[in-house]
């Protein structure tokens, strides 16, 4: 197939996994990540999937990031922007810092990453913009003021990207997971786990990462062509938008 993905915050949690199922599809893949060198050392032993370090806050950072992969490994065919952080506290105590650090990594990494993208993809005729959000994004989370504004702002943004390059063969759709079962979901006492997370969920256990990775392979392939614009919840059941 030959085609290029890059998955920001590839190297670990949900975006390794998507890094993992792209390769397996046939895509040559590029995983970027922020500052973990030995958990992305140790990821690109194990897969064999090369990763590039820099902030997706910084724009001139992601643009010869992207430079570089794409000089390395050819045009990016599909973004996946998945590198995300939080910084949780109410929204009466929050602090400035909280609250642009959240919006900065989460949503200006969005416009940092996708723009240097898509002349490219619009000039060839083909792309795939897709956004790891999240329920939160969807629903607002008590002590994630900045998270769920970042993470609703995802969905406005593929909206409004999907639009504009629909006629060019680029498709732009969000993923909004729910409870997750990574390292920041494992930390849970497992007793917070059990009485007031897994009581939420209708299908009655965390997702896994995988099962992120294969909606992203699904909309990253040319079976879903005609789908764009969309927000595709996959969170057990816990909040049907
Ligand atoms: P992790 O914390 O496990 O991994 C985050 C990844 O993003 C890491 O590779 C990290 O790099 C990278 N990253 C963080 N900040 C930056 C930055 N400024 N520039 C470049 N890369 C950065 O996260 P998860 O796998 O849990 O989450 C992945 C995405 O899924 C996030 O957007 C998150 O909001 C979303 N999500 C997660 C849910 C869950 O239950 N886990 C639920 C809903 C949504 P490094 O390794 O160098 O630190």
């Amino acid at each position: 197939m030959g085609r290029v993905a890059l998955v920001t915050g590839g190297s670990r949690g949900i975006g390794a996994a998507i890094s993992k199922a792209l390769k397996a599809a046939g895509y040559t893949v590029a995983a970027s990540y922020a500052g973990n060198d030995e958990a992305a050392a140790k990821f690109t032993a194990e897969t064999g999937i090369p990763t590039y370090k820099w902030d997706v806050g910084d724009f001139d950072a992601c643009t010869a990031g992207i430079a570089k992969v794409e000089a390395e490994l050819g045009p990016v065919d599909v973004l996946v922007n998945n590198a995300g952080i939080t910084k949780d506290g109410f929204f009466h105590k929050m602090t400035k810092e909280q609250w642009s650090a959240v919006i900065r990594t989460n949503l200006d990494g969005l416009f940092n990453m996708t723009r240097p993208v898509i002349e490219g993809m619009r000039a060839r005729n083909f792309g795939r913009i897709i956004v790891i959000s999240s329920i939160n994004g969807q629903k607002g989370q008590a002590g994630q003021a900045n998270y769920s504004a970042a993470k609703a702002g995802d969905i406005g943004f593929i909206k409004a990207i999907a639009q504009e390059n629909a006629s060019k063969g680029i498709t732009a759709n969000a993923i909004c997971p729910g409870y997750i079962a990574t390292e920041m979901v494992m930390a849970v006492p497992e007793e917070v786990l059990k009485t007031r997370i897994l009581p939420q969920i209708p299908v009655g256990r965390l997702g896994q990462p995988e099962e992120i990775a294969r909606a992203v392979v699904f909309l990253a392939s040319d079976d879903a062509g005609f789908i764009t614009g969309s927000t595709l919840s996959a969170n057990g059941g816990q909040y049907m938008a």
